[in-house]
């Protein structure tokens, strides 16, 4: 009889299993969506949106401008006051769930051309982001015909027409958190998607069609960021809500200072990441992973600096290193993958000098071993120490699969350290202590505070930031409060 052995040292790398892109066909160029309709930019311009993968065009998207913005306002407000506002709530919450079906019937293809436009995961656009967009609208849905329970007392009523400005990292999803509320709210909305992943919001715009939403309560604009400043400077608006980066936010919060607009920012972050030493360190470890290694690091609440108790440093650091060599770095559409392409050139080479950043101010650079793809734009995923609290890698946000690791003694000391930042829009802490769970999510000051898990998102419950992280919620019965007027 032989001995079977196995071969130590063998490849024990998963065979290839690309997720298919042929059960659905785009269009070569997209128009805007304006009164119910496809139509082109007034100036007749498109722009090319790539797959960061491979740095080819999916296809072309209008290129809009003022008048487009100014045809899109109008064509929110007509539909606002002949049509959305004076529909009951019960009427409107079918329109809902009839989008949150589609969303769920078409989840395959937009799962696929989220990964493709954006470089995520199939994994996450299949399993996040799309059943969480469908969820979000279930959810709002419910709400529109029960708003009188929502403020109890008062008599509820729309605000009005809504500019919403979104970003690339979860393009879908932000139509979602954008999109739901406003309209079940009695809103209606204009809509600009970041320049890197307008496809998945058009798919949205034809999902609209085929629920047969009335023609102008949903609106997009394609376009890059004069496009988002034009729709901000609308006199039409009566409602901005946006979410990027602080710079932006704050330059929008500039032009409508006086304007009696009403304004909701979701911002940037930096959050803490806090693991004491009774913690379950191989969840910990976990837990480290999903809050920066989720979709490239490229999320506004990523657990981007971590604070290790000092006793347990070397057995995080040591477990964490061993746990990302692990990591599968490469083609968005393999199910095998963990970390897809960074989303745009412009992005990773903003990650790439931070990283040099770090390493001139100091800071010792760990990256994976892991090989990635020739074309197109990746980052292995990495992590600083010997990080100082008044290192750039540690106040500001890269927006990447860069973590900084700190430690401290005491818990006083981490929550100084947490909330040495400008931001504050999220945080965690891993502890088998319930009383240490309680002292630090009262301690920091940040919008969502995770216990012994991370990145968990639910429409019931609401998102939002303090400090330059923004103001206002999003989900939940808070994130209605910004479409809603009391009287
Ligand atoms: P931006 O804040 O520029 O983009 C967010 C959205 O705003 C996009 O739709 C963008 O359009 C639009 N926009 C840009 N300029 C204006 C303007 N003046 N008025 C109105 N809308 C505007 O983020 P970037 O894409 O430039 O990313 C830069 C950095 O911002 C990242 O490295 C990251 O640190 C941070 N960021 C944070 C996000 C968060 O959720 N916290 C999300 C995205 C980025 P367009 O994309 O077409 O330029």
């Amino acid at each position: 009889m032989t001995k079977s052995s196995i071969a130590v040292g063998a490849d024990w790398g998963y065979a290839p299993a690309p997720e298919s892109a042929d059960h659905f066909r785009l269009r070569d160029h997209y128009g805007l969506f304006i009164g119910g309709k496809f139509v082109p930019a007034a100036s007749g311009k498109r722009f090319k949106t790539i797959n960061p993968a491979n740095e080819k065009a999916i296809a072309e998207v209008a290129d809009g401008g003022e008048k487009d913005v100014d045809k899109a306002v109008k064509a929110a407000r007509t539909a606002y006051d002949k049509v959305w506002r004076k529909l009951s709530g019960r009427e409107r919450g079918k329109y809902l769930y009839r989008i949150a079906r589609i969303i769920q019937e078409r989840a395959r293809e937009l799962a696929v051309v989220e990964s493709m436009d954006g470089g995520k995961p199939i994994r996450e656009s299949r399993d996040v982001d799309i059943p969480l967009a469908a969820a979000h609208f279930f959810y709002h849905a419910g709400w529109a015909d029960k708003l009188a329970y929502a403020f109890p007392g008062k008599a509820v009523h729309p605000v009005g027409v809504a500019g919403q400005i979104i970003p690339w990292n979860f393009p879908l999803l932000m139509v979602a958190w954008k999109v739901a509320p406003a309209l079940a709210c009695g809103n209606t909305v204009v809509l600009k998607p970041a320049e890197t992943t307008p496809l998945t919001a058009l798919l949205f715009a034809e999902i609209c069609q085929e629920a047969g939403l009335p023609e102008g309560v949903f609106n997009l604009v394609t376009g890059a960021g004069a496009t988002g400043a034009a729709l901000v400077n609308h006199p039409g608006l009566n409602k901005v809500a946006f979410t990027g980066s602080t710079e932006v936010g704050k330059a929008i919060q500039k032009s409508l200072a006086g304007r009696g607009t009403k304004l909701t920012l979701e911002l940037g972050g930096k959050a803490a990441h806090i693991i004491f030493e009774d913690a379950t360190i191989d969840q910990a470890v976990e837990g480290i992973i999903n809050g920066i290694y989720f979709n490239q690091g490229h999320v506004c609440c990523a657990g981007s600096r971590l604070l290790v108790q000092e006793s347990v440093e070397e057995e995080v650091v040591a477990k964490l290193k061993a746990r990302m060599e692990t990591l599968i770095v490469g083609d968005p559409l393999d199910k095998n993958t963990d970390i897809g392409a960074i989303n745009s050139k412009a992005q990773c080479d903003r990650i790439r000098d931070y990283l040099k950043i770090g390493e001139e101010e100091g800071a010792e650079l760990f990256q994976t071993r892991c090989s990635v793809p020739e074309k197109g734009y990746w980052i292995r995923p990495s992590f600083f120490t010997k990080v100082a609290q008044s290192h750039r890698i540690v106040q500001e946000e890269i927006f990447g699969p860069v973590l900084a690791i700190q430690t401290f003694r005491t818990l006083n000391e981490a929550l100084e350290k947490a909330n040495n930042t400008p931001y504050g829009l999220s945080g965690g802490v891993w502890t088998d202590k319930g009383a240490k769970i309680f002292k630090v999510t009262r301690g920091i000051r940040a919008g969502v505070i995770w216990a012994n898990t991370f990145n968990k998102f639910d429409p019931t419950s609401p998102f939002g930031g303090y400090k330059e992280s923004g103001y206002g919620r999003e989900g939940g019965r808070h994130g209605l409060r910004p479409y809603v007027e009391l009287s």
